[in-house]
């Protein structure tokens, strides 16, 4: 494993180039406004990115709109495609470190788990790169002198605004199937991670994807997202982030072309565990992974803890005690496995709600503050609250921080209400060993994605989630799987007289 060392001397070499990538050459902005990237890890500036602008947006489209007209991507011979995205992926690998250190340095990610998040972000290229020649439409059975049959074809250029959390990843959620249906994408990345889109976007390149097929605009979201959402040439809005752009990228969508969106936005996903679950520790240390993983950074986070009351003490124990043993610290150090929040002002956002939660009168059982002060860094101490009424601010908004607010429950009607009491629905989690308690649980629960607990889960079993569709403020539309894929071809009906 490499050390503290050599990732300070890694990050010391880093010399950050923030401008777009259009047609596979870098394009500076036009805007002279920029906006301070100050580490997360010590309070230090890192760069001033240019906000962008509408013109940078325009010459990105631009060169999209034209790859996609051209036909060199999209009518390429879909095996040809998929082998280009095949070696795609090996760059991802073999740029590893250097990606991994970008997304750590930008938003304070551990550097292991930045690697972790490098992995999967190939393996998602990988994963969809096969899906190109699997663009299978459907034949009618008809008399013999017609032919009626669909075909799904690529919706042209693709917008793709997504956020910080897991800059990587997320970037490869939407241009891994995008790519793979033979889109044309605009990518932009969140102002505050945008250096490993960018050179994600020059891999692709170098990997044989035509220029002008992938672009990359940085900036911030009022100049660019805003931008792109509402640009005549775009055919198609790919989201992740909060349900308030979410909700303004709809209303721009309306308003010029009636585009097609996809949106995954916020979440406040419950974790139910039935007094029959198979370890209690291990619920415990899984309950505190679901929260404290990424800092709690997470859409799907397990943000409520929705406990039988016979196990509610010893779960809420055994997770303090999970906190207690995370190792907080420098984000550059192998062996740091909770980092600081993405920002200042995320911090102070997740304060304020920790704060207005005492207020309110939930019971402050672990954290609540601020951790290693001294080192200008923007850490929050992993929190557990108990004793949460349902409806207070700290359990229904999207904290998106490393606070978990616990919920005791007598019978599984009081669960399935108290987990339903959202108006998000993006996950949940079930513990129980009993068949029937978990279908019914599966059947009950308003969310796109349901984890049934009835071993502790196996962490070496990965698999790539399979599409779902959220309820509620979470959004709509696929993501992940082969529906996720489909979501980036239209479907069209050819009817043949003959
Ligand atoms: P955000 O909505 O502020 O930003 C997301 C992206 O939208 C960024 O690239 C941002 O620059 C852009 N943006 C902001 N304002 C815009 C505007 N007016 N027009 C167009 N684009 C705009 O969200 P965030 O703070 O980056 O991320 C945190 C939120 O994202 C949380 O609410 C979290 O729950 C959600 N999230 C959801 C998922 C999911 O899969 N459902 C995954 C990760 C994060």
């Amino acid at each position: 494993m490499s050390t503290l060392e050599h990732w300070r001397t890694r990050a010391g070499d880093v010399e950050f180039d923030l401008r777009a990538v259009i047609a596979g050459e870098r394009v500076a902005s036009v805007s002279d406004q920029t906006f301070e990237r100050i580490s997360p890890a010590d309070g230090s500036s890192l760069y001033a990115l240019p906000v962008g602008s509408s013109t940078d947006v325009a010459a990105a489209v631009a060169a999209a709109r034209q790859m996609f007209d051209l036909g060199h991507w999209a009518n390429m011979s879909p095996m040809v495609r998929k082998m280009i995205m095949l070696g795609f992926a090996d760059l991802v690998d073999a740029n590893q470190e250097q990606l991994a250190l970008y997304d750590s340095i930008e938003i304070g990610k551990p550097i292991a788990q930045a690697q972790g998040d490098l992995v999967g972000a190939a393996h998602i290229i990988r994963y969809f790169a096969e899906y190109a020649d699997k663009a299978f439409g459907k034949t009618a059975s008809t008399a013999p002198a017609l032919v009626q049959f669909t075909r799904r074809e690529p919706r042209g250029v693709v917008a793709a605004i997504v956020p910080w959390n897991y800059p990587a990843p997320n970037a490869a959620l939407k241009f891994a199937p995008a790519l793979a249906a033979g889109n044309s994408i605009v990518l932009k990345p969140s102002e505050l991670s945008s250096s490993s889109a960018l050179r994600l976007a020059e891999l692709a390149v170098e990997a044989g994807i035509p220029p002008g097929v992938f672009n990359v605009v940085p900036g911030t979201g009022p100049q660019v997202g805003a931008a792109l959402a509402v640009h005549p040439d775009v055919d198609f809005i790919a989201f992740t982030g909060s349900t308030a752009t979410g909700r303004r990228l709809l209303a721009a969508a309306g308003k010029s072309g009636l585009k097609p969106l996809q949106l995954e936005c916020g979440g406040k996903s419950a974790n139910i565990v039935f007094g029959d679950c198979s370890c209690i520790e291990a619920a415990a240390q899984d309950a505190a992974q679901r929260i404290f993983g990424n800092q709690g950074q997470l859409c799907v986070a397990g943000t409520r803890l929705i406990v039988h009351e016979s196990i509610k003490e010893a779960l809420i124990e055994g997770v303090i005690n999970c906190a207690a043993a995370l190792n907080i610290g420098d984000p550059l150090d192998p062996e740091t496995n909770f980092g600081p929040l993405a920002s200042q002002a995320r911090k102070d956002a997740v304060l304020g709600s920790c704060q207005a939660a005492v207020v309110e009168g939930a019971n402050l059982r672990s954290g609540g503050g601020e951790a290693l002060a001294s080192s200008g860094g923007s850490f929050v101490e992993p929190t557990v609250f108990d004793n949460v009424g349902p409806d207070m601010d700290i359990a229904q908004q999207d904290i998106f921080g490393p606070v978990l607010t616990v919920f005791g429950f007598s019978d599984a009607d009081e669960a399935v209400a108290l987990a339903n009491h959202s108006s998000y629905g993006l996950s949940a989690t079930v513990w129980t060993r009993d068949l029937g308690t978990a279908n019914a649980m599966v059947r009950q629960l308003r969310v796109g994605r349901v984890t049934v607990l009835a071993a502790p889960p196996d962490p070496s079993a990965f698999a790539f989630p399979m599409g779902a569709e959220p309820y509620g403020q979470s959004g709509f539309g696929v993501e992940s799987g082969t529906d996720g894929f489909e979501v980036y071809t239209r479907l069209k009906a050819v009817e043949m007289h003959v």
